[in-house]
């Protein structure tokens, strides 16, 4: 015999969501209209569920995204649409460079290693905008992606002259390395191209470039950290 009974059903104030199938207070389907703070009807899908559908929507098409994000903040800047840059700027054809970068593939132009995580990935300009409205240097065929550590070393100097630097560091980053062959064991080369000598305590301290990253990696999980929540 099974006299059993069942004490853990739904209460009269809950709904079943049709998504998450979980039973929740009625208040979790309300819809507000406009500026109403009344209900005006009830949803089958719970809020909760449809925050989960708006951020997996936002964040689809990830590059996209950030794209549309640089090209608000140059807007903003520039006094004008986002729109303006995602079209007239031609920074919608930066979305498949964006993409590319961020793949398990993506590698620095400039210095060859891998960006530490979206944020890394910087838009330069080539040659520096005179004014906040000098479309001929916001235009996307004056940028280029790079990592930080190499936007960090262009500033504001003339790209040939910053060619020109970045050859001489592969020269003496080559020098260096040969250096450290001889001497095995004594230290090794940072990123910006110093020969660190282990056998000194003080340059157990980390320069700049080796600094933990601000957020954490793409690759294992970066999704994440991308919660849009409005
Ligand atoms: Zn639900
Ligand atoms: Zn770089």
């Amino acid at each position: 015999m099974n006299n059993h009974i069942e004490l853990e059903g739904p209460r009269p104030c809950e709904r079943r969501c049709k998504s998450c199938k979980e039973w929740k207070h009625h208040s979790r389907y309300h819809v507000k209209v406009g500026n109403s703070t009344i209900a005006k009807y009830f949803d089958s899908v719970c809020r909760d569920c449809r925050q989960r559908e708006r951020n997996e929507k936002k964040n689809a098409d990830r590059p996209l995204a950030i794209i549309r994000n640089r090209a608000s903040v140059a807007a903003r800047k520039a006094g004008t649409t986002t729109d303006f840059f995602m079209v007239q700027m031609n920074y919608r054809a930066l979305v498949p460079l964006m993409r590319a970068l961020m793949s398990e593939e993506g590698l620095c132009l400039g210095c060859g290693h891998a960006f530490v995580n979206e944020r890394d990935i910087h838009i330069d300009h080539i040659a520096p905008p005179r004014n906040p409205k000098d479309w001929a240097r916001l235009h996307a065929r004056n940028l280029r992606l790079t990592c930080g550590s190499c936007n960090g070393t262009k500033s504001d100097k003339k790209h040939t002259d910053w060619l020109d630097e970045q050859e001489g560091a592969r020269i003496s980053n080559l020098v260096l390395q040969s250096k450290a062959s001889e001497n095995q064991g004594d230290g090794y080369i940072s990123r910006s191209g110093e020969f660190i000598s282990t056998a000194d305590p003080q340059s157990e301290l980390f320069s700049e470039s080796d600094q933990e990253p601000e957020s954490a990696p793409f690759h294992g999980g970066f999704q994440t950290s991308l919660n849009f929540d409005d």
